[in-house]
C-alpha cells in the first residue's frame, strides 16, 4: 500500500507520524510545496523575532528518522481519483492507494487588488521570508496590515518589533472580533496601541490600487493610505484550487464525514482545508487553528489504520502570545450567564448556558484555561462549581484535579 499526504504543516505531519507509529512498513510520501523541511507555522514570529529555529520541530532529518519520502519544494497541482493518481509540478504522475489532503490555508482579503505583486503574505515561511528579507534590506519602514483579526495582530507585533511602523485597519468596532469580546478585545487594543501599533477600527478598506504594484489601500471613506509593505490578512482561504475537477466536495473547505473522509473514497481531508464540525454548535466551518489540525491529522492517521474513529469536533480557540500580557479565549462568547472578575491587571471571563461553560476569556492569569477548557468540552454541569470559578486559585491543585475528576452529570 502507498499512502500520500499532501502538505507538511501540523495536520499533515500528524498523519504521517500516527501511520507511521503503528506501521513500519507501509510506503508513506509526503508532498510539500514548501522548500524547507516541516515547520510550524505559530513558532514562526518567535523565528523571526529572535531567531529561534524551534519552527523547525521536526529538525532536517524528520524523513529519514521515520523512514518516508519527503518531497519538498514540489506542488500537488490536480487529483484524478478514478486513477488514484496525482499530478505534480515536478517529476510527472504519483499513485496512490490512500490519499490525505492536508494543503492548509492562506491569508486573504476578499478586496479589489488583492493579489497586486506588493501585497504580502505571511502564512507560510516563504511568504514570511520575502517580507521579511524586505526589512532586512532597510526597504520597508512602514507596513499597512488590512484586518486586526488574530494573524493580523501577530504580524503587526512581530512587524513592530522589527521596527516597522505599523498601521493597521479594522472595519469593525474591535479587534480580533471572531475570538473576543468587547472587554478583553478593548484590552487587547489598548495593549496594541501601548507597543506602538497605529490601530483604526470602523475603518473599511476598499481595494489596494496600483498598476503593475501595489502603491495604497483605498479606504470605502476615498483616504489613500500609503506604507512601504501591505498585508492582506481579513482571513484565512483554504488552498483548494488544485481540487478542481477532481470532484472532490468543496464548500469554502473540503467536506468532510464524521471520520474525515471525503465524498471520494480513499481520500481523506485534515487541517485548515477542512470544513470540520464545531465542538459546540455542531456548525461546519473552517477551524483554523493548531491544535485542531493537529488532532484531525491524527484521527486521519487511525482512520487509514482501520480504527474507525468519529471525529470528536473542532474547538474555537486563540491566544496572542506577543503581547506583554497572555490573552486566551475559547468557545462562544455570549451565554445565558456571564461571570467576570478583574484582579490585579488580569481579566477572567466565563459565559454558561444551562450551567455549562460555552467560552471564556482571559487576560493575564491564564492558568485555568486548560481546567475551563476540560469542562467546557465535556459540557459538565458546573452548578457546584460555580462559586469557585473566579477564585485566583481556581485551575491549581485540588480543585483543578476535582474539575477534570468529577463525573459526567
Ligand atoms: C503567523 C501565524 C501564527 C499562528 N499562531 C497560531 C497559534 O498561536 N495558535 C494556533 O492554534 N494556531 C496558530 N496559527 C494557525 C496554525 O498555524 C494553522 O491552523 C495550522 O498551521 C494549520 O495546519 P495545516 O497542516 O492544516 O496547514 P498548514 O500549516 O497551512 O500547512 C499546509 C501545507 O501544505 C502546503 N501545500 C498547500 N497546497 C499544496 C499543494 N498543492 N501541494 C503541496 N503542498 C501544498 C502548504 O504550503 C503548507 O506548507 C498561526 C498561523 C500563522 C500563519
Amino acid at each position: 500500500m502507498k499512502i500520500v499526504i499532501v502538505g507538511a504543516g501540523p495536520a499533515g505531519l500528524t498523519a504521517t507520524e500516527t501511520l507511521r507509529a503503528q506501521d513500519n512498513h507501509t510506503e508513506i510520501v509526503v508532498i510539500s510545496d514548501e522548500p524547507y523541511p516541516p515547520y510550524s507555522p505559530p513558532a514562526m514570529v518567535d523565528h523571526f523575532l529572535s531567531g529561534s529555529k524551534a519552527h523547525l520541530w521536526r529538525g532536517e532529518y524528520w524523513p529519514e528518522e521515520i523512514g518516508v519520502e519527503y518531497r519538498s519544494g514540489t506542488k500537488v497541482i490536480a487529483i484524478e481519483p478514478e486513477d488514484h493518481r496525482l499530478q505534480l509540478s515536478k517529476d510527472g504522475a504519483l499513485e496512490y492507494d490512500k490519499l490525505v489532503i492536508a494543503s492548509g490555508s492562506r491569508l486573504y482579503a476578499p478586496l479589489e487588488g488583492a493579489d497586486l505583486p506588493g501585497v504580502y503574505n505571511f502564512k507560510s515561511l516563504s511568504a514570511a521570508e520575502a517580507l521579511i528579507k524586505k526589512i532586512e534590506k532597510g526597504n520597508a519602514r512602514s507596513a499597512l496590515i488590512v484586518g486586526a483579526g488574530f494573524i493580523g495582530m501577530e504580524i503587526a507585533l512581530l512587524l513592530q518589533g522589527l521596527s516597522v511602523n505599523v498601521t493597521q485597519v479594522e472595519m469593525l468596532d474591535q479587534v480580533m472580533p471572531r475570538m473576543l469580546d468587547k472587554e478583553t478585545a478593548s484590552f487587547a487594543l489598548r495593549a496594541m496601541r501601548g507597543r506602538g501599533v497605529s490601530v483604526r477600527l470602523n475603518t473599511k478598506a476598499r481595494a489596494f490600487t496600483g498598476d503593475k504594484k501595489v502603491r495604497s489601500v483605498e479606504l470605502e471613506s476615498g483616504e489613500q493610505l500609503e506604507a512601504d509593505l501591505y498585508i492582506a490578512a481579513t482571513g484565512v482561504m483554504p488552498n483548494v484550487d488544485f481540487l478542481e475537477g477532481s470532484g472532490i466536495k468543496v464548500n469554502t473547505g473540503i467536506v468532510v464525514d464524521d471520520y474525515l473522509q471525503t465524498n471520494i473514497q480513499d481520500i481523506f481531508a485534515a487541517g485548515d482545508v477542512v470544513e470540520s464540525s464545531d465542538r459546540l454548535t455542531g456548525d461546519c466551518f473552517v477551524h483554523p487553528i493548531f491544535p485542531n489540525a493537529v488532532e484531525q491529522g491524527r484521527v486521519v492517521g487511525l482512520n487509514i489504520l482501520g480504527y474507525e474513529i468519529s471525529y470528536e469536533g473542532a474547538d474555537q480557540m486563540n491566544s496572542l502570545k506577543h503581547l506583554d500580557v497572555p490573552i486566551m479565549a475559547a468557545g462562544l462568547k455570549d451565554g445565558d450567564e456571564v461571570l467576570r472578575v478583574r484582579r490585579d491587571g488580569s481579566l477572567r471571563t466565563l459565559y454558561l448556558k444551562d450551567n455549562r461553560i460555552v467560552g471564556f476569556q482571559l487576560i493575564g492569569d491564564v492558568h485555568p484555561a486548560g481546567v475551563f477548557r476540560s469542562l467546557m468540552n465535556r459540557k459538565e454541569d458546573i452548578r457546584s462549581l460555580k462559586d469557585h470559578l473566579l477564585e485566583p486559585t481556581f485551575g491549581q491543585g485540588i480543585a483543578a484535579w476535582r474539575a477534570i475528576t468529577a463525573p459526567r452529570v
